[in-house]
């Protein structure tokens, strides 16, 4: 809960941080995954059309008439309501906000999958432009072990509902959630999907295991093992190198991810972003860690702020520290990708 004088929900995706947030449901209809701890406090209700409509006045009245051009529905998949009380929601929005061009939402594929094709394109047709998925991995082996209640092929039926119907979508993707056990079969399906669905974006995210969620405690009894920061620059060249025959704009851009600067469009800049990813695994391993610490740290935004040998000696200090605290670089690295997820 917030000060202003509507709901919102805890998150919103990293694109949509100009956007108008109106909460639709709260918490997630899943729950499960065992990756994720975002919504485990939060009991998944649906908020009812009065109250969202509500809602929709209060934001209008607070935001004095902003004209608003993106708005993004809370909380975790706003397919779950009727598509009639969905629409009604979408209709009253548009008239609250008429500046409006796009329309966002979470959407969960095992959901999606539920609507007919003429019910999605009524949501289409009432405003509901794009879609956030989580998808996170295309491999049936990865999505099974962390639980995410999707298969490869709900992925792929939805997504081509949702482009039939006229929607954007952006599904996201976790490096490194096979562990190092299924790395390749992670990077390797998520391309043959991706490829099947032609997103409009793709987002990577890296992952990050909170020890109080279920892979958490798989990692700590060794059932699951988390890969490197290289491993899982590895992981995303091959990933990338395997996707083909698409046209969708690719990019890592969430703190969490080590090499902010791969992204660009599909297929033009394809060659660019891999000698980004082969600059990263073509240092020697003290470099690997110089940029990587300063990375995390804030130092370094792109591989060529190691050039300036200020800030490159200035963080090899600070890593002759932790050399001689014997802690690892790569659990460092862990618990500072953590801290911004
Ligand atoms: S990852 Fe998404 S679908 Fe899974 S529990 Fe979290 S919010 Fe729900």
């Amino acid at each position: 809960m917030t000060d202003t004088p509507f709901e919102m929900g805890p998150i919103r995706p990293v694109d949509e941080a100009d956007s108008l947030l109106i909460r639709t449901t709260r918490g997630c209809p899943w729950n499960r995954c065992s990756f994720c701890t975002l919504y485990k406090k939060i009991k998944f209700s649906l908020r009812s059309v009065a109250d969202i409509k509500q809602d929709i006045l209060a934001a209008r009245d607070y935001f004095n008439g902003h004209p608003f051009e993106t708005c993004f529905l809370q909380d975790g998949d706003s397919f779950v309501m009727g598509t009639k009380d969905l629409i009604s929601v979408l209709e009253f929005l548009k008239k609250a906000f008429p500046s409006l061009t796009r329309i966002s939402s979470y959407g969960r594929a095992q959901t999606m999958a539920k609507k007919s094709l003429a019910d999605m394109k009524a949501i289409r047709a009432a405003g509901l432009n794009k879609l956030y998925c989580g998808m996170e991995s295309g491999s049936a082996r990865v999505l099974k072990n962390v639980k995410k209640g999707i298969t490869p092929e709900s992925i792929i039926r939805s997504a081509h509902m949702a482009k039939e119907a006229g929607m954007d979508m952006t599904p996201f993707i976790i490096l490194g959630l096979g562990g190092k056990e299924l790395t390749k079969d992670h990077a390797i399906e998520t391309a043959r999907v991706l490829n099947e669905i032609s997103p409009d974006d793709i987002r990577l995210l890296t992952i990050g295991v909170k020890s109080d969620s279920d892979l958490g405690r798989q990692m700590a009894a060794g059932r699951f093992t988390l890969p490197s920061e290289a491993d899982i620059i590895q992981e995303q060249r091959l990933l990338l190198e395997n996707l083909s025959g698409i046209e969708s704009h690719y990019a890592n851009h969430h703190s969490v991810d080590l090499l902010l600067e791969v992204r660009g469009q599909l297929p033009e800049d394809k060659a660019r972003l891999l000698a980004i990813l082969d600059r990263f695994l073509g240092l020697d391993p003290k470099d690997q860690i110089n940029f990587t610490l300063g990375r995390r740290l804030g130092y370094y935004q792109r591989l060529s702020d190691m050039d300036n040998w200020l800030t490159y000696d200035f963080v090899e200090r600070q890593a002759q520290k932790i050399r001689a605290g014997g802690e690892s670089f790569e659990a460092i690295f862990h618990r500072l990708r953590i801290q911004v997820i």
